[in-house]
């Protein structure tokens, strides 16, 4: 069957490459084309842009982006075994696929890639977390990406966006929204990926704001919220005593019932309490 781009459906990539999949490495492949040109389009306009992909397997969603016009793609997989079915991808489009094969916790991509930088993958889910949490928090802002459109499980997904007095309200919320704008943008059932995982699964784009939502220091907000939602249960004059003697005066004069907890409190009060620590 003919494909969009000239190259084998991923059904035969596969196969061919005997890509079985591997679960220690968060393997659910995307098969459909059409779905992962979806995908890349809802990153936005890709075409005078550098792309980092972090794990593209059999290349489903690379393809997808450079069908979409991404001006280069720099893809990290920790699969060898991927590697032989991106080289094809990568001579299909001659300069505009680098891949790297490593660890995306650890491989240095930033000397790789040319400003302006969108970063778009189906995310392993062992490592998605924890690469978000380290795109979100660079040493210094604006970061070294415009946007950012994830792949992630649902409730991933639903805690980036929760608004307070939500179940999924946490620091991770707290953490995207405060420099970003953050949506859901696709909701993708288990049956969309190779193997089926067990959980369904969302596609979460967040725009990185030029200022932060409110003004706060963000070390100091980071140890408030870690404190404040480390004990959700709890009431915040309890669970930040740790933040020293004061910090219920602190919290009143924040707009901050000392007798609140943690998952009422929206955005912008944590801020003014953030500025109301650093300040003493
Ligand atoms: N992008 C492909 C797709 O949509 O079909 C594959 C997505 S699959 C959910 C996750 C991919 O990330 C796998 O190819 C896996 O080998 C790779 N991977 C897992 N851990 C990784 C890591 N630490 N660094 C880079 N790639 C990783």
């Amino acid at each position: 069957m003919a494909t969009i781009d000239g190259l084998p459906p991923l059904r035969e990539v596969i196969q061919t490459h005997d890509l079985v999949a591997k679960k220690q490495l968060g393997q659910n492949f995307l098969l459909d084309l059409n779905l992962t040109a979806k995908i890349a389009r809802l990153a936005g306009d890709l075409s005078g842009c550098d792309v980092l992909e972090v794990g593209p397997g059999p290349g489903g969603l690379t393809r997808g982006l450079l069908a979409e016009g991404a001006r280069r793609v720099l893809a990290v997989e920790k699969d060898p075994r991927c590697l032989p079915a991106l080289a094809e991808i990568s001579a299909a489009y001659p300069g505009r696929l680098q891949v790297i094969n490593g660890d995306a916790l650890e491989v240095d991509v930033l000397s790789h890639l040319t400003a302006p930088i969108r970063v778009v993958a189906n995310l392993p889910y062992n490592v998605g977390t924890e690469l978000l949490i380290r795109w979100l928090t660079p040493a210094q802002w604006p970061p070294f990406w415009d946007s950012l459109t994830l792949m992630f499980q649902k409730e991933v997904a639903e805690r980036i966006v929760a608004k307070p007095r939500s179940d999924h309200y946490g620091r991770l919320a707290l953490l995207a929204q405060w420099r970003c704008d953050a949506k859901i943008v696709m909701h993708l059932p288990p049956e969309a990926f190779t193997p089926a995982p067990k959980v369904h699964s969302a596609v979460v784009h967040l725009t990185r704001l030029t200022e932060p939502r409110f003004p706060a220091d963000g070390a100091v907000l980071g140890r408030i919220t870690a404190m404040a939602f480390n004990q959700r249960r709890k009431m915040l004059r309890s669970s930040l005593k740790g933040m020293g003697a004061g910090i219920e005066d602190k919290l009143v004069a924040a707009g901050i019932e000392p007798t609140a907890r943690a998952e009422e409190i929206p955005l912008e009060r944590f801020c003014a309490l953030a500025r109301l620590v650093a300040a003493g």
